[in-house]
């Protein structure tokens, strides 16, 4: 399949839709999830069109990767989380449904269930508190 210029990811990255920022550089860009399985859940993706793993660049994946692992140590920081998730889907049968590449980074906990996935949207000041927390742990 064709990378899809109009995917809601694509269209953060030109500006054309919002998003609760976290981290940017060159490369890659990490914003909150919209409807979180857990408090905290963030996304990395990176800036080049990619639908999933098959087709980026590797070497636009190893700076993405990057992102993910700083952002991964705020994210645990923010939430005190004892463990962290990373998950990554390819392809609709896979459970993708925004066809630009991007990893989730979900803060785990014993006796922490994750919710359903995008299915319930959250509250927008929450979201933003939650993404202060870990602009603050980048900081
Ligand atoms: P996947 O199913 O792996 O493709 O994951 C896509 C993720 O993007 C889901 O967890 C959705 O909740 C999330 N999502 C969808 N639209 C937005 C948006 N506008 N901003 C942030 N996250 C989004």
């Amino acid at each position: 399949m064709a990378y899809n210029l109009d995917n809601i990811f694509a269209k953060i990255l030109r500006g054309e839709a919002p998003a609760f920022k976290v981290y940017e550089d060159d490369y890659s860009l990490a914003f909150m999830d919209v409807m979180p399985q857990v408090e905290g859940h963030t996304l990395v993706i990176p800036k080049d069109p990619a639908e999933n793993l098959h087709d980026v660049d590797p070497i636009i994946l190893g700076h993405t990767m990057a992102t993910v692992q700083r952002v991964a140590a705020a994210v645990k920081q923010a939430f005190v989380a004892p463990g962290i998730m990373i998950a990554q889907l390819n392809g609709a049968p896979a459970g993708q449904t925004v066809f630009h590449l991007h990893f989730h980074i979900l803060p785990r906990a014993d006796g922490l269930d994750i919710g359903m996935h995008a299915r319930d949207m959250a509250d927008f000041a929450l979201l933003e508190t939650h993404a202060q927390r870990v602009r603050a742990a980048l900081a």
